[in-house]
């Protein structure tokens, strides 16, 4: 019926996540409001990890993309499972350090990393750097000797593939702002390079080829190009490559036609291309790193909104307009991305109109979405939005100064606040 399969009706009528009663979140904790479905999020990292064990004998890791959605909560809930971490950036890494996630698990990640950064990381003992440029390469170099220490590296290639995605989130193309290119040389360059550096031991090869991806192919397809190149360096250089990381990127279901392939199937088919193709070229079996981010994330949040005005402009549109926007949810105004929405107070109800759903921001692209099938929504009722538990709270910002929302986690029926929503004094903080 929903969207997410998490979501559903209570006898009230209400729209519960998780089995608990989303109007009665939002008149506890407030709205706006980031509710996410710990089950859920759990439920969807055990499909990875084993689908990594029964596909390919346990010979890889899941390593959860924080940047779809980092708090310490988050952090705790994929170290209790296990998984590992990517972090882009010093902050990302600081969560997961004082959230206690066992940095060895952490891969940092980033196409321009500063010195602070690269400082930080090395001190916290992160299990793997994925150097993104040449210049990278000997800066760390050169910190990681001043530290005395000799971190594992991965590097970051393009593999020149064109998923049929957004062009703000393709990544594996040859113009793309992330890693060393295939196709003109540069990789190749740069494991020789890295090969002979004292202080970095160049481990596996890492890709992303993009985001919100619903077909396997481009998949199989970048497994395979990575492989060659794994050839390439063991017959040219005599050196073997132990680790492959195939980044994240599987697609989600935001609208009821999406058809994403079950993380299983992907699975199983690129493993079944890794092995075919070590077998073919005559490498070893690498260790696989999978980094999954809006695929775990997404599906198991929900925002939730009060409605404010209605506005009904004859024979153009009704916006119903809610007490968040933009700036806690900027995927409509980045990407132009749709969502189903869900008037929580009336989810038995048909959703008999289709109105746009504002924001209270001072933008008039400042929407929810356009279009939106929807019940009759009113002063006062609750709107949830779905599957927005991925690059919504990460990506939320304090234009026009609003404050950020509170983020809470539901779980056996029970709720709890992961993140405070922000104090009016909290917007002024830093100001002198
Ligand atoms: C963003 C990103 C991911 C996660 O992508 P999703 O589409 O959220 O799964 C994984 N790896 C890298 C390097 C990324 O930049």
């Amino acid at each position: 019926m929903f969207v997410s399969e998490n979501l559903g009706v209570n006898n009230a009528g209400h729209l519960t996540i998780g089995g608990v009663d989303t109007v009665e979140l939002a008149s506890q904790y407030g709205t706006p409001l980031y509710v996410m479905d710990e089950q859920m999020i759990r439920n969807t990292l055990r499909r990875f990890h084993d689908s990594m064990k029964k596909y390919y004998n346990g010979k890889g890791e899941v390593h959860y993309a924080s940047k779809a959605f980092s708090c310490m909560e988050m952090c705790r809930i994929v170290a209790s499972e296990g998984d590992g971490l990517d972090a882009v950036s010093i902050g990302e890494l600081y969560t997961a350090y004082k959230a206690g996630f066992p940095m060895e698990k952490v891969g940092f990640h980033g196409n321009n990393k500063t010195d602070e950064e690269i400082r930080f990381a090395l001190e916290k003992g992160v299990g793997h750097i994925i150097v993104d440029n040449i210049s990278e390469l000997r800066r760390l170099e050169s910190i990681a000797a001043e530290l005395n220490v000799q971190p594992n590296i991965m590097f970051r290639i393009k593999p020149g593939i064109d998923a049929h995605t957004h062009d703000f989130v393709k990544t594996g193309q040859i113009d793309s702002k992330f890693g060393f290119a295939l196709e003109t040389g540069e990789a190749f360059e740069a494991v020789k390079e890295a090969v002979n550096c004292k202080n970095v031991k160049l481990y596996g090869l890492h890709c992303h080829i993009g985001s919100q991806i619903f077909d396997i192919e481009p998949f199989e397809e970048a497994a395979r190009v990575m492989l060659a190149f794994i050839a390439k360096i063991k017959n040219e250089l005599g050196y073997e490559i132990d680790g492959l990381n195939l980044g994240g990127g599987f697609g989600i279901k935001y609208l009821e036609d999406h058809d994403p392939a079950p993380f299983e199937v992907y699975l199983e088919r690129v493993s079944g291309v890794v092995r075919t193709e070590c077998d073919r070229l005559g490498v070893k079996l690498p260790t696989m790193f999978i980094e999954p981010g809006r695929s775990i994330a997404a599906p198991a949040g929900i925002t939730l909104y009060t409605v404010g005005a209605r506005k009904e402009i004859p024979n153009i549109r009704t916006y119903v307009s809610v007490d968040g926007g933009m700036a806690d949810s900027p995927r409509y105004i980045l990407y132009g991305s749709e969502y189903e929405a869900i008037v929580a107070n009336k989810a038995n109800e048909e959703r008999s109109e289709k109105v746009t759903i504002a924001g209270k921001c001072c933008e008039s692209g400042d929407l929810i979405g356009e279009n939106m099938p929807l019940q009759h929504a009113e002063s006062g009722d609750i709107i949830a939005v779905c599957a927005t538990g991925a690059y919504n709270y990460s990506m939320s910002s304090n234009y026009n100064r609003l404050q950020k929302p509170a983020v809470v986690f539901v779980n056996n029926g029970e709720s709890r606040i992961a993140v405070k929503r922000e104090s009016l004094d909290d917007v002024i903080r830093n100001d002198i």
